[in-house]
Parts: C-alpha cells; sequence; structure tokens
C-alpha cells in the first residue's frame, strides 16, 4: 500500500512513501503525516492511498507516523482543493494551506486546559465559618474556573485547594473554550414573518436543496430588501435537516452586528473564524466546527474550505464584492470555490448581492443558475431619491457643490446625520482634465490609459498601445491634466471650514489601522457624537445607520474612469451601495452624487436604480470587447530586481504565448504585448505583465503550465498567473 503525499514545500507534486504494516489500518486520506524528507522528517497531507508498490524501481521509504488519526480535510474538501489548483495554474500545497488556519496546525494554539473547581457532597462540620460560607458559594454558583471563582469570590487557590483536601471539591484540568464571541450571545431572536418576495426565495432556494433544478441561486435583493432573514430561514431548514451552513462574508462587513445577527438566531452553533481571531480563538472555532458541535460558520472568504460534515447550503453575501478574491497565491475566488464546493457536496449555494457580478448575472441569464429577486425594502423606509449633480457646471476645482452643501446644511439643522463619500478607486492611475473631466483613453480598446510615472507616459494594459503624458487637454485645451485626486484629509479639512460647528469622523486607510478602530469609529457615529462621516469605499458596505439621511458622493466618476474593463460595474456597484445607507429606516433619504458627465450612462442608470438596464448595456459592450464573463482573463505578472531579465523574459514570454495560441488556434487564446505595470518599481522590485484571454480557463492555464515548464524563469525572475483577475495595473 503507497501513500501520496502532498508535502509543504509548493513543489507541486505528491510524493509516494510505503504504508508500514502496523499502520495500514489506521490511515486515512486527508491526514497529517509524519514523513522522511531528505535529511528530515517532514509534515504533509496524505491526498490518495493506492494498492502497490514502488513504480520507479527503487524501494519506497516507509511513512513515519500519523500526527493526527482525525483528518484534516474530507474527501470532498480535497477533491475541491485539487480542482482550485488545476484552474488557478496554482501549487497544490498552496491552495491546501489556503485552506487550513495555519493556526490549527501550531501547536501552541492548542486546546487550552485551565483547573475547574466541580462542588462534590460531604460533610461541613469541620470547616471553619469563612470555608464554610465558600463551599456555599461554590456550590450556589455550581462550580467555576479556579482563576475565575478566586477573583468573584475574593478568595485564593490555597483556601479552595483546603476544600479539595476534605474532598468537598474536586479540582481537575479542563478544557477551556476561547470563544470569540463571548458576552455576545444575546437575545435570542425569532424568525420573521416572511414577506411573499422573500417566502418565494426561500422556496426556491429549498428547490436547489433538494436538486431539483441548478444548485446555485441568484439573490439579486436591493439593499435592505431583507436577505439576511433569507438566508436565517433557509440555514435554519438546513439545521432540522441535520446539516451544516456556511455563509461568507466580506471581511469589512464581518461586523459585531453582522455576526449577531446569525448568533442571536443560532446561539451556540455559530462559529466565527475572522482575521482578527486569535491563534488560539481560531483553533477552537475550527475544532468546533470539525467536530460537528457548530454547524454554522460565518466568516470571509477562507471560510469556504471550513471542514462542516453533511454540508446543506452555502450563502455568499454581496457575491460580487472583490474581496473574494485573493490576491495571493492561491488567486482563487471564494464565490467561485463555493459553487464549486456546492456541486461536490450537494449543497444549495445563494449568492446574495443588490448589484451582482455580471458573471453570475450572466450565469443566471443563461439557465446555470436559479434566480430570484427581491425588489422592495422588506423593514421600514423606502428607497431613497437621487440627485445627480453636474461638477462641469460648478465653479472653478470645487469639491463640494452648492446644492450638496445645502444639503448637508439641512440635515445639521434637523439633527439628522449625514455620510460622505470620497470615491478613490483610480486615483493616480488614469490621467483626467480637472476643469472638463476629459479622460485619457486607448482609442482600440476604449479603456483608460494608465499613467507611468517612469517614462511619464499613458499606456494600454490591454493592447500594449502608449503615448506621451499630454500637456493639455485634447477636449477643452486645459493644461489642468491630473493623475491624482484629493485626498480624504484634505477634504474633511474643506468640510471644516464651510462646517466650523459640526463635528466629522474620518474614516479612510489611514484612519483605520488599529485593530479596533473601524468599529470606534462606525460605534461614535451610531451614536450620534457627529453629524458627519467622511470616508471612503470602507463606508460603502454593510452598515445599516438609522439617522442617516443624506449621502453625498463627492466624485462618482472616479473610479468609472480607471483602466479597468469592470470600471463602470465597480462604479455602479459603488453607487447602489452608497445609495443603500440612506434612509434605512423611517426617515426618508436622499443622495447627492456628483458627476463630472451626469449624462453617463453607468451613472444615470446607476440613479434611477436600474440595474437590469445597466447589466444589458454593460454586457453588450463585454461581448463586443471581448471581455469576461465572455472570456476569462488572466494577468501572468513576472517581477524582478534586476530590469533588463523582467523585461527581457516578459518579451520573451509574450511571444512564446502567442506562437503558441498561433499553434492551437481552436482554443481562441489571445495574447496582449508585454507591458510594465503601473507600479513598474515598487519596494525594489521591476513587475511586468501579460494579459491572456481565452473562452476557457483551463485553455490559459493550459498555455501558463506549458510555458513555466519548457522555460522555466531564471532564479532572479518570480512569474505567477492571475486567473480572473481583478486587478489589471
Ligand atoms: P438586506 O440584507 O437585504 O440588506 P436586511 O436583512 O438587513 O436586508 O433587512 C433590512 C431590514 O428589514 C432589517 O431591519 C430587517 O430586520 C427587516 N426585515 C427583514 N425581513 C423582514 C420581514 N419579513 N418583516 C419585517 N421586517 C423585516
Ligand atoms: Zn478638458
Ligand atoms: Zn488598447
Amino acid at each position: 500500500m503507497i501513500a501520496r503525499v502532498a508535502i509543504d514545500l509548493a513543489l507541486d507534486r505528491l510524493f509516494d512513501y510505503e504504508v508500514p504494516g502496523a499502520l495500514k489500518e489506521k490511515l486515512a486520506v486527508g491526514q497529517l503525516l509524519s514523513v522522511p524528507f531528505g535529511h528530515r522528517e517532514a509534515r504533509g497531507f496524505v491526498l490518495e492511498v493506492a494498492e502497490g508498490g514502488s513504480s520507479c524501481g527503487r524501494p519506497l521509504k516507509p511513512v513515519s507516523s500519523i500526527a493526527d488519526e482525525t483528518p484534516f480535510f474530507s474527501p470532498a474538501l480535497l477533491t475541491l482543493v485539487r480542482r482550485i489548483a488545476a484552474y488557478t495554474a496554482a501549487p497544490l500545497e498552496s491552495v491546501l494551506r489556503a485552506a487550513l488556519p495555519a493556526a490549527v496546525l501550531k501547536r501552541n494554539a492548542r486546546a487550552r486546559e485551565l483547573l475547574f473547581v466541580d462542588p462534590a457532597r460531604g460533610g461541613v462540620e469541620s470547616l471553619t465559618k469563612r470555608q464554610r460560607w465558600l463551599y456555599e458559594q461554590i456550590v450556589r454558583l455550581d462550580g467555576g474556573w479556579m482563576m475565575q471563582l478566586c477573583a468573584e469570590l475574593k478568595t485564593t487557590p490555597g483556601s479552595i485547594r483546603t476544600l479539595a483536601a476534605k474532598g468537598l471539591v474536586n479540582i481537575a484540568p479542563r478544557a477551556k473554550r476561547r470563544d470569540p464571541l463571548a458576552g455576545r450571545r444575546v437575545l435570542p431572536s425569532k424568525p420573521l414573518a416572511l414577506n411573499p418576495e422573500q417566502a418565494s426565495a426561500l422556496e426556491a432556494i429549498g428547490r436547489c436543496a433538494a436538486g431539483e433544478g441548478p444548485s446555485t441561486l441568484l439573490l439579486h435583493g436591493v439593499t435592505g430588501s431583507g436577505k439576511t432573514e433569507v438566508y436565517l430561514q433557509a440555514i435554519a431548514a438546513q439545521l432540522e435537516r441535520g446539516r451544516g451552513a456556511i455563509v461568507l462574508v466580506p471581511e469589512i462587513a464581518l461586523t459585531p452586528q453582522t455576526v449577531q445577527r446569525f448568533a442571536s438566531r443560532f446561539g451556540d452553533m455559530v462559529a466565527v473564524l475572522h482575521s482578527a481571531l486569535s491563534d488560539g480563538e481560531r483553533y477552537d472555532e475550527w475544532h468546533r466546527i470539525r467536530r460537528g458541535e457548530a454547524r454554522v460558520v460565518v466568516g470571509p472568504r477562507s471560510a469556504v474550505f471550513a471542514p462542516v460534515a453533511r454540508l446543506g447550503l452555502i450563502v455568499v453575501d454581496e457575491e460580487h464584492e472583490p474581496s473574494y478574491k485573493q490576491e495571493d497565491n492561491p488567486r482563487y475566488n471564494a464565490r467561485d470555490a463555493a459553487v464549486l464546493r456546492g456541486v461536490i457536496e450537494g449543497a444549495a449555494v445563494v449568492l446574495g448581492s443588490a448589484t451582482p457580478s455580471l458573471e453570475s448575472w450572466l450565469n443566471a441569464k443563461r439557465g446555470r443558475y436559479a434566480c430570484a429577486a427581491m425588489a422592495k425594502r422588506a423593514g421600514a423606509g423606502s428607497m431613497p431619491l437621487v440627485r445627480v449633480v453636474n461638477m462641469s457646471l460648478e465653479p472653478g476645482a470645487s469639491i463640494f457643490s452648492e446644492e450638496l452643501l445645502e444639503a448637508v446644511r439641512t440635515r445639521l439643522d434637523r439633527g439628522e446625520q449625514t455620510i460622505l463619500f470620497l470615491n478613490r478607486r483610480g486615483w493616480s492611475r488614469s490621467m483626467n482634465c480637472e476643469k472638463c473631466g476629459h479622460v485619457m483613453t486607448c482609442p482600440s480598446c476604449d479603456l483608460a490609459y494608465t499613467y507611468h510615472r517612469v517614462g511619464d507616459c499613458l499606456r494600454c494594459h490591454i493592447c500594449g498601445g502608449w503615448i506621451p503624458t499630454p500637456g493639455r487637454c485634447p477636449a477643452c485645451g486645459s493644461g489642468d491634466m491630473t493623475f491624482r485626486g484629493v485626498g480624504t484629509q484634505r477634504v474633511e479639512t474643506a468640510l471644516a471650514k464651510c462646517f466650523p460647528r459640526a463635528s466629522i469622523l474620518r474614516m479612510d486607510a489611514d484612519s483605520t489601522s488599529r485593530r479596533h478602530s473601524h468599529d470606534d469609529i462606525l460605534a461614535a457615529f451610531r451614536r450620534g457624537d457627529a453629524q458627519i462621516l467622511l470616508g471612503t469605499q470602507m463606508i460603502a458596505k454593510g452598515l445599516d445607520f438609522p439617522n442617516v439621511t443624506l449621502v453625498g458622493v463627492l466624485n462618482a466618476d472616479s473610479s468609472l474612469n480607471m483602466p479597468d474593463f469592470r470600471a463602470g460595474e465597480r462604479t455602479f456597484q459603488l453607487l447602489a451601495q452608497v445609495a443603500g445607507r440612506a434612509g434605512r429606516a423611517e426617515l426618508p433619504g436622499e443622495v447627492v452624487v456628483q458627476s463630472f458627465d451626469p449624462s453617463a450612462p453607468v451613472i444615470a442608470a446607476a440613479a434611477r436604480g436600474d440595474y437590469e438596464g445597466f447589466a444589458a448595456r454593460e454586457l453588450k459592450d463585454r461581448a463586443e470587447g471581448f471581455f469576461p464573463p465572455y472570456c476569462h482573463l488572466a494577468v501572468a505578472g513576472l517581477r524582478s530586481q534586476d530590469m533588463k531579465t523582467v523585461s527581457l523574459w516578459s518579451d520573451m514570454y509574450a511571444q512564446s504565448l502567442a506562437a503558441f495560441a498561433r499553434r492551437n488556434v481552436r482554443l481562441g487564446l489571445r495574447v496582449s504585448e508585454a507591458v510594465p505595470s503601473a507600479l513598474e518599481k515598487a519596494d525594489g522590485w521591476h513587475r511586468w505583465q501579460i494579459v491572456l484571454r481565452a473562452p476557457a480557463a483551463s485553455s490559459i492555464a493550459a498555455a501558463w503550465r506549458w510555458l513555466v515548464s519548457c522555460r522555466p524563469p531564471p532564479k532572479n525572475l518570480r512569474v505567477a498567473i492571475d486567473m480572473d483577475a481583478h486587478n489589471l495595473v
């Protein structure tokens, strides 16, 4: 019998070991083994067990021992891991590593044992008055952790040990769970009576779970339509059948309030996995899931790998969120992984969003996914009124329009709150005119050029074409061409000048570097400590403020102009989400959108709240330009600290790939020229990239694997491919 083992060295291959007779009975796929590797012992997961012996003629080395008899991966999870590795062209070990929290394997994170004091029955005659009191208290509390009892009863471990010597209490070590929700598990919530839209969405999910039709459902529901309540009841239905569920939420939306909604419905059944957990908490939560004590897992993208047995449902909330895409190896998209896992395990998958990704929307249109729509708000509040202000009519390069200032003033007078949103995507990448808003665009690809500081030029990242940076705006002749916008701090200063008596909270990457300050700022705003919250995309998601009646978008166009084929989609999503912040409670909401180009179809559709209209037009453009979802697009990245190496190899790789495409015409592979990326030289590394497009992702993966195997990169060059890339620069 041989075991095929993946060793954690990113070698992207399995190693065969002989299974000694003593281990044959115990060995199972998914276990962690200790095996001899070179001159040392290595740990690795056994992915396959097969009958037979060595295929190379030499005798195989034997497995040394089984490190943990309970498998870390179920066969279904291993299938998922292998399919993701193949799809993303990433080493198998890197996917295994992504699928298992590092803390789970850390020795120092192992379950923590503390002393527990249990009261026993016995005679109290020999006790002093004080000892008797202490014993009665311990009985009253029904025992407890030694340290906690000492603190609570103002006593010492010595006094409790005296009781133990007299046989009145037992003291023994016990595993103490490190609970990330400690103190938060309060106020159980009851299911709400669903409205008709919610009820039919729930029924549709039931059909997916029962295997009628597609297993994945797109839940297209406007902000506040009550998607979360639908998720909760769909999960409850699965729990009743003895099955478990995973809920994926974007990391930034994984706030205490979100977790609370699940915890108050399902109590201890809920496990949370997120990046702020300590190693110990993560270890305990993961093992609670593996043991089946927690059957509802809430977490960010990596939670798609949670070891839930008998999985019945995966929810991907805000499925369009770019944060589901991992930007490091392995570059998987958790939404796609969820859909795949659903198919492998026979679980229903719900993709929820007010603004679905065009990939999911097209899948639903083509009938690959089921679809349910919720167009009305479920609770109090109606959809806000949206007004677009034309900034090209405002004097000079002003940050705030007179209309927006007036609207803020009204809110301050009424004691209501305002959120001002500064769209920071795309800045310092594309070049536009300060005066008329004209954006420098590649004429053959109809995409914004990317500004390159090195060489002072504008480059198209799709075709590779470039032009020197223009001194004057080709549209209006103004000399105010810029590739940088205003920062939040500058806006804050300007805002404080306009409203000297208002208090303003600012939230951006700089103001939220501390671990909790993101939550702190939001909590302060919720309490009403400030009248205005100013922030970047960070404030656009999943937050519910009852007293906010005005949302201002300072520069709607800036994300529209970024050199990315998803620029229109991102802008629509941002505007819809931002608009969703206003008027979620009884007070009617208003949104003021500042734009240089109010008639741009994306801005106009967003102002109407017309997702379908936007999607129809956008899909047409994508089909014509051969962009996703009508093809797969991958970015091959090359970096080196030596400029010559990276430019030579990039050109050579691009030519080899183009030759491969010509030899395999039926794959429909399109290869761009090699271009330096906008961050050409960041932290000492020179970066170049090649864009690959093809109808099938597997064609791109095949071309890439062929390339790196027949032209392996030299030691001073790092290469990686980003399948279904979200970042084009
Ligand atoms: P979404 O997740 O779609 O943005 P939420 O689940 O946050 O929407 O719901 C918005 C509000 O509507 C919440 O305050 C929620 O409690 C309320 N709500 C949801 N469903 C119902 C219902 N069936 N009846 C009454 N209120 C509901
Ligand atoms: Zn101009
Ligand atoms: Zn171009």
